[in-house]
């Protein structure tokens, strides 16, 4: 098995200017998942995740995420491709989405949304010869991003407990670096909590 070569971009001494600068949504027609994008970009996106993206990358790059919906695997939530290097298109789960709660579905948006942002900065300097692999993404994100989706949740949602937002940022970053380093019992708690904010159960907001 190849051991994947972790490769954290050093932190930029000036910070960047990068930016997302358009949102397509038009691929979306499900309105529970329109209304969680629109929550999504407008606190969590723009300000929070944006801002630490600039504080790791410098340039001023203006990257555009395109949002579609798709019929994924059940365990998928969503996906991210590249449609041209600035333009990168997030696929969600029609099957499983609209029938979460809306915490869940925001979480998912920002945490696709920090892969698109990767992944244009990644194309637009040429795509250099160092794996920037999904696996070195998560590692990135559960060393750089959780406490500001933490943040970024508890600002969307001011009724969602600490507790919850934690555990709904640290989702799908299970094979991670830092996730191997949690304690296991808080680790199995996290993956209960986010558990009930999924399709199958019934905390949150839910528009179904
Ligand atoms: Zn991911």
């Amino acid at each position: 098995m190849d051991i994947p070569v972790e490769v954290i971009p050093p932190a930029t001494t000036v910070p960047g200017s990068n930016s997302v600068t358009d949102i397509i949504k038009t691929g979306v027609s499900d309105p529970c998942m329109l209304a969680a994008i629109d929550m999504a970009l407008a606190d969590g996106l723009q300000n929070t995740i944006a801002g630490v993206f600039n504080q790791m990358f410098a340039g001023t790059d203006e990257f555009t995420i395109e949002f579609h919906e798709g019929d994924l695997p059940l365990d998928v939530s969503a996906d991210t491709r590249t449609a041209s290097p600035a333009i990168i298109e997030i696929t969600l789960n029609r099957l499983t989405l609209p029938g979460s709660s809306r915490e869940y579905i925001v979480a998912t948006i920002l945490h696709e949304a920090i892969h698109a942002m990767y992944d244009a900065k990644w194309n637009l300097a040429g795509r250099p010869k160092v794996i920037f692999s999904e696996y070195v993404q998560h590692n990135l994100m559960a060393s750089k991003y959780v406490e500001e989706m933490n943040a970024a949740l508890r600002s969307i949602f001011p009724m969602m407990s600490d507790a919850d937002a934690i555990a709904l940022a640290w989702g799908g970053l299970y094979w991670t670096t830092s996730w191997s380093a949690l304690n296991p019992t808080v680790a199995n708690n996290y993956l209960l909590a986010i558990a009930e904010y999924d399709q199958n159960h019934t905390k949150g907001n839910r528009c179904r």
